[in-house]
């Protein structure tokens, strides 16, 4: 079969053939309908070496699947071949108790996972390409009524990751607050959309492209503004008082959207390090605004991920999708890198 693949850090992936996979005792080989191409893979490509992560290339990227069950290892119950599933990507020990928890994110146990710290498309082979094996069949998770492969994949990361990040914080947005979203590409779209189904928040945008400030709005956000140190200031007087945003998700990282942030927050809110720019936040007693919590979040857990798609086969989160063939994925990546992607770009091998 046809694979999209990392070869060496510092490079761009190639489509080679590779065997097909089998499944092993207690394996799932799922026939991949979707994969959604996530910025992450940019920064692998582009930005890790050896040290950065436990694994190395060579492997087939595609961290955020979707499709239909293909080969079902022996011992494997519940599930059906043909049956359309989504794949939670993290993939950990599956004894520890974070991971019998379904937070495989955090595993304590790493040296007994798969791949330490990681999952398909990241250490082992993901889904672009048309088989994905899946080495647990509590990775697999039947999707709900209504909702199909395609539509699924992007919420696996683009949806599971901002529902996370937007769950942590629902204590922080009761009638009345104001939700600020940096970036709204992949994650960020679906990220204000989460945010309008699941809070009664006020979502504040920014981006700095005109596209992604359409699509939020287009997305329900209250407000789409250009991002920038400016923008600190229009924030605070679209809230009560100046008060600042009580969440402040960061999808972007570097150092002007931390800083940015930061500005923009209100006393005791949340500031929630989602992208993974490098930036770095200075943080010294008058720094930022009093008690604010400062956190990075990784991806999120299985049980949230049935939630996330819930909300997908109801249609209170619909991912924008582009669509690409297998052919096309090298050529996608080139586009989200030069920012002409809207929304997600999905591959469908
Ligand atoms: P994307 O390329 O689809 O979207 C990024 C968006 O940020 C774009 O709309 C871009 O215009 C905007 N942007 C860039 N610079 C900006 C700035 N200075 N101010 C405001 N907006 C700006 O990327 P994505 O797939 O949504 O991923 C976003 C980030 O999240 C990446 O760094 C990715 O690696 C990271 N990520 C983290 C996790 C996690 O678990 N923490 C999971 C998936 C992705
Ligand atoms: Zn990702």
């Amino acid at each position: 079969m046809r694979a999209l693949r990392l070869l060496a850090w510092k490079s761009e992936p190639e489509l080679v053939e590779v065997d097909e996979p089998t499944p092993g005792p207690g394996q799932v080989v799922v026939r991949v309908g979707a994969a959604g191409a996530c910025h992450s893979d940019l920064h692998l490509m582009h930005d890790f070496e050896a040290g950065a992560v436990p694994w190395n290339p060579p492997f087939t990227l595609g961290h955020e699947n979707a499709g239909w069950v293909h080969a079902l290892g022996s011992g494997v119950t519940g599930l059906e071949v043909g049956q359309p599933v989504a794949v939670y990507g993290p993939w950990g020990c599956g004894t520890c108790a974070r991971c019998q928890l379904g937070i495989d994110t955090y595993c304590e146990n790493p040296a007994g996972a798969p791949v330490p710290g990681g999952g398909g498309g990241l250490g082992l082979d993901g889904g672009m390409a048309e088989y994905l094996l899946v080495p647990a069949a509590r990775h697999v998770v039947p999707l709900p009524e209504g909702l199909d492969p395609v539509q699924a994949a992007p919420l696996t990361d683009a949806g599971l990751t901002p529902y996370h990040a937007v769950r942590r914080s629902w204590g922080k947005l009761p009638p009345g607050s104001t939700a600020l979203v940096i970036g709204v590409g992949g994650l960020g779209h679906v990220g204000v959309q989460i945010l309008k189904a699941t809070t009664s928040a006020r979502v504040i945008a920014v981006d700095t492209r005109d596209e992604a400030l359409a699509l939020a709005r287009e997305c329900g956000a209250d407000l789409a503004l250009r991002s920038g140190e400016e923008a600190v200031a229009e924030i605070r007087a679209a809230t009560p008082g100046g008060r600042g945003a009580d969440v402040v998700l960061d999808f972007v990282g570097v150092d002007a959207t931390l800083r940015m942030g930061a500005a923009s927050a209100r006393t005791v809110g949340d500031l929630t390090i989602v992208g993974i720019g490098g930036g770095t936040l200075p943080v010294s007693y008058f720094s930022v605004p009093y008690e604010v919590s400062i956190q990075t979040t990784y991806w999120g857990s299985r049980p949230e991920l049935v939630e996330v798609l819930d909300l997908g086969a109801r249609g209170l989160v619909r991912p924008k999708i582009t669509t690409f063939g297998l052919d096309e994925a090298v050529d996608v990546y080139r586009r989200l890198q030069a920012g002409e992607v809207a929304g997600r770009a999905v591959i469908v091998p």
